[in-house]
């Protein structure tokens, strides 16, 4: 019954809400002591994805058993996410330019844009080498640093399956520990509506309750209204590869809301993770595709962090009262791409790669100012959005799958 036990997490946001509005007016250790509750509740869950991860991706790997299978599958994956972040950028780009958010703000620029130039560029072939193949991966992963971790779970399980016969109980092993942590996961959600409540009251409350965030909100209200209404269409087109290239409809979506909710109260994808597992594997997708493409897409495909990061650079420039050429646009078109896919699953990170993309058009940094009030805010809609993607990935991988026959040695998804 997910759809119930969504209800129940979204009556934990709407009270988390209304609760935290009433503690930032009223002040004191109070939203402390409701915000612990969703400490735990986070703590809970990010010492769940690292064993998750590690396990879902190297029985994965098992469990696709064939090297060519496995390529496909890596192919299939890789090609999803890229089209999608692409048409995520691309509506970003056409709502920020149709509404102009950032008109009018009138900052002044004068003077700052040569030496924010002169700053060069955030990311260089050697920074992203050293963020796959760090010298330490416990630490890594400790750092909530997924990405390392996966791809030496992958290189782990193609090993596992070069070695043959003599692999097999390691690729038990991690397939019986896989199924482990989901019934770790399983239990976990029961605490989830708790957790949220929690987590959602903690952070109103900090941020003073209800004058201050209005506050804060008209200061920047056009960029809230384009960043969260381009976000929306986004979904609608996602929803839409579901149901034109999956041939899933409404209950895949119905089943996924409890992830959703989840990573409306975290902002955090890699700590919504093994709710996303458990809401695909919910939908019957093949368990060989919940396990690759879902940790994978927690870390890489972010949908949503692309889709803010051009509207955020846009509304920036709009308000210095700059205009964007269309060259310079399609540059931040590719760098919000790439900044996206460095960006790490937790909560505020798109803020900080969009220093690439600000330094890519020569913009000041200076402009992210603007945009911290909110960014909590929108981080979730955004955080929600990513977890879509990554869901309805699973899913159009899995429709590609179809003539594969059934995972070697897995028991069938539930
Ligand atoms: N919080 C987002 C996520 O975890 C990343 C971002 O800041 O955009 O997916």
């Amino acid at each position: 019954m997910p759809h119930k036990h969504a209800v129940v997490v979204l009556a934990g946001i709407v009270l988390g809400v209304l609760l935290g509005v009433a503690l930032g007016w009223q002040g004191g250790t109070a939203v402390a002591a409701v915000a612990w509750m969703g400490t735990v509740f986070l703590n809970a869950l990010q010492i769940l994805v690292i064993p998750l991860v590690l396990a879902a991706v190297i029985s994965g790997v098992a469990s696709v058993g064939d090297v060519r299978h496995f390529g496909a599958l890596g192919g299939l994956t890789v090609v999803y996410y890229l089209v999608t972040t692409a048409i995520a950028v691309l509506i970003g780009l056409l709502m920020v330019n149709w509404i102009q958010p950032g008109a009018g703000v009138g900052l002044e620029a004068a003077g700052r844009l040569p030496e924010t130039i002169a700053e060069g560029g955030g990311a260089d072939a050697r920074a992203f080498i050293d963020s796959i193949l760090p010298p330490n991966l416990v630490a890594a992963a400790a750092d909530t640093k997924l990405l390392p971790l996966i791809v030496f779970a992958l290189a782990f399980g193609v090993a596992m399956l070069a070695v043959g016969k003599t692999g097999r109980p390691v690729a038990e092993f991690f397939q019986s520990f896989n199924e482990v942590i989901m019934k770790l996961v399983i239990w976990l959600m029961y605490l989830a509506p708790l957790g949220i409540l929690g987590l959602v009251a903690g952070r109103l409350g900090q941020a003073g309750g209800g004058e201050a965030l209005v506050d804060q909100l008209t200061a920047v209200a056009w960029h809230v209204v384009t960043v969260v209404s381009a976000l929306a269409i986004h979904a609608a087109v996602l929803f839409l590869i579901l149901w034109l290239v999956a041939g899933r409809g409404l209950s895949y979506l119905v089943t996924m809301l409890r992830a959703l909710f989840v990573a409306l109260g975290t902002a955090s994808s890699s700590a919504t993770l093994p709710l996303t597992i458990e809401g695909v594997r919910e939908n019957g997708v093949d368990p060989r595709a919940a396990r690759i493409v879902l940790p994978l897409g927690a870390t890489i495909n972010m949908d949503g962090t692309a889709l803010y990061e051009a509207c955020a650079v846009l509304f920036i420039a709009q308000a210095y009262g700059l205009d964007l050429t269309l060259a310079q646009q399609a540059i931040v078109f590719v760098t919000a791409t790439l900044a996206a896919i460095g960006a790490a699953g937790i909560p505020e990170a798109g803020l900080v790669t969009m220093v690439i993309v600000l330094n890519a058009v020569g913009l000041p940094l200076e402009g992210i100012g603007l945009l911290l009030a909110v960014d909590w805010l929108l981080d979730r809609f955004r955080t929600a959005t990513n977890v879509w993607g990554d869901a309805v990935g699973g899913a159009v991988v899995h429709r590609f799958m179809g003539r594969w026959g059934p995972a070697a040695g897995d028991a069938p998804a539930r």
